[in-house]
């Protein structure tokens, strides 16, 4: 019997995790997939945002500011890749100076600092390479990027660590009262707990159903992006925006936290929440759209195209709440999700508290989690035939070694893919896109684990996408 059952391995749910086991209770993470990180958490924008988009008196608005303040600390304790860069949102004309204008006041009610309308000139100060067409721009220095699936690889390996359970693979199909408890039943078998938090994203409203929660849906929303070779980030330092439309927050530009440059995301809705494939028509919109910000990045530096779905719900707000059955959570939310997790994740906390489970802190929790990729000086040159594995060099683009890699099949998660390997230690995000390192990583990773080859699939068993997924952007380079 678990005192909490928490459904999906996203960030929210990861936050949450890493939260509870900070006290003496019972908590268990159930996952549908084959590794954490496989939802929205995994291909997003990585933005930290300073909170003046969204409407004040939201819990979008509030949960974006309080958590923003929280990323400086998690990464000291976390090392899942954080770095304050600021942000610019730009306009092109006077009209478009009323926008930001909103956006600023916004960021004043909300309780964002370091903000500043300056003109164009000042904007290509900070940043030369931006477009000579821009008049203004909203400045904000407490935005930044940060490695989504980093911090929630990170999050769920430290809340391991402290005691919690994951169930990976283990897809929830039913939900039932027993007594005072739940039974959640999935494809692998039933589990009791006393409370859940059903935080699973682009499919909360489908396991909220389940127990009769009918308040909202999901409108699943896509987002397709291209991310270029680290070679092409001396364009932009900051995370620059467009004036933000109906549909969303527009076409950023962005050097990555490893130091790729971003481009994306667009606004789809999409019936399949799982559609994550690119097409060329979209992806010639958004080059389109971040040329008019920047229009230096060479389009035969694009490394690939992916896309994320949103999970936007009918509410139009972040839904943190006990639900109208006792011990049921609903906890589910689209962009600023990300930079939101950390408070939803306390938010949840006191919900909990106040629907009577009792919370004791722990006096040995452990707050630091040693990072997987080691810092390498720049002469670094590692060897691919060394016997050594700190020097045995197993991706040559992003020089990752042996013992990363090894480090990664031991940290608590069980995970034995390539994209498991890749998320945690990069082997195989550089120009070659695991060509030459793809062979090398699934040896290691078998005989590091003792399984056969054939075991070691590209990502569970959904490999077959990957091919889909960028063939438009391939037709892209060869033309624009
Ligand atoms: C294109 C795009 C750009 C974005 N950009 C930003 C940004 O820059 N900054 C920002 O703050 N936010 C951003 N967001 C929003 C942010 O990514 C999301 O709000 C956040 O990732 C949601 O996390 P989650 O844990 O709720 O969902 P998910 O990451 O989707 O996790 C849900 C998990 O539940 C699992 N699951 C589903 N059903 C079941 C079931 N029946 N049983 C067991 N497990 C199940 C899934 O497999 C998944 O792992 C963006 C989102 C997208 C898509």
């Amino acid at each position: 019997m678990y005192d909490v059952i928490i459904i999906g391995a996203g960030v929210i749910g990861s936050n949450i995790a890493r939260e509870l086991s900070k006290y003496k209770i019972n908590v268990c993470i159930l996952e549908k997939e084959d590794d954490v990180s496989c939802g929205s958490s995994k291909a997003n924008s990585g933005i930290v945002h300073g909170g003046y988009s969204d409407e004040p008196g939201t819990l979008k608005a509030e949960l974006c500011v309080k958590g923003n303040k929280m990323f400086k600390q998690l990464e000291e304790e976390l090392n899942f890749g954080y770095r304050e860069t600021g942000s610019l949102v730009l306009a092109f004309s006077e009209e478009e100076k009323e926008n930001l204008e909103v956006l600023y006041r916004n960021g004043i009610a909300n309780g964002v600092g370091g903000m500043e309308i300056i003109d164009g000139d000042e904007v290509r100060k900070m940043e030369p390479y931006l477009s000579k067409e821009i008049k203004w721009a909203l400045y904000c220095k407490d935005s930044g990027v940060c490695s989504p699936y980093e911090f929630t690889i990170a999050l769920t390996e430290n809340a391991l660590e402290n005691g919690v359970k994951l169930e990976l693979n283990n897809q929830v199909t039913d939900i039932k009262l027993s007594e005072s408890n739940f039974k959640v039943i999935t494809n692998r078998g039933e589990f009791e707990t006393k409370y859940i938090i059903n935080a699973s994203g682009a499919y909360s409203d489908k396991v909220s159903k389940m127990i009769g929660v009918n308040d909202f849906d999901i409108i699943p929303r896509k987002g397709e992006y291209i991310i270029f070779n680290k070679d092409q980030s001396y364009l932009v330092n900051k995370v620059i925006f467009q004036v933000p439309t109906k549909n969303g927050k527009g076409i950023l530009v962005t050097t990555t936290y490893h130091g790729n440059l971003l481009i994306g995301p667009d606004a789809q809705q999409v019936t399949d929440r799982d559609d994550v494939s690119t097409d060329e028509e979209s992806l010639r919109a958004i080059i389109e759209a971040a040329r008019k910000s920047v229009d230096g990045f060479d389009m035969k530096k694009a490394l690939t195209s992916f896309a994320g779905v949103r999970p936007t719900n009918t509410k139009k707000d972040f839904i943190v709440e006990e639900t109208g059955v006792k011990g049921f959570l609903n906890v589910t939310g689209d962009s600023p999700g990300l930079t939101s997790s950390p408070a939803i994740a306390k938010k949840v906390v006191t919900i909990l508290k106040d629907s009577g489970l009792t919370l004791e802190e722990k006096e040995d929790f452990k707050s630091y989690r040693k990072p997987i990729i080691a810092k390498k000086d720049e002469n670094f040159k590692g060897d691919i035939n060394s016997e050594d594995p700190n020097k045995h060099m197993i991706c040559r683009c992003e020089k990752v070694t042996e013992t990363e890699i090894v480090d990664a099949l031991n940290r608590g998660i069980e995970v034995r893919s390539l994209d498991a390997i890749k998320r945690r230690t990069r082997a195989g995000m550089g120009m070659c896109q695991g060509a030459f390192c793809g062979p090398r990583v699934r040896d290691l990773v078998a005989k590091t684990l003792g399984i056969n080859e054939n075991e070691v699939k590209q990502r569970g068993d959904k490999s077959s996408e990957l091919h889909n997924r960028v063939k438009g952007l391939k037709d892209l380079m060869e033309d624009i």
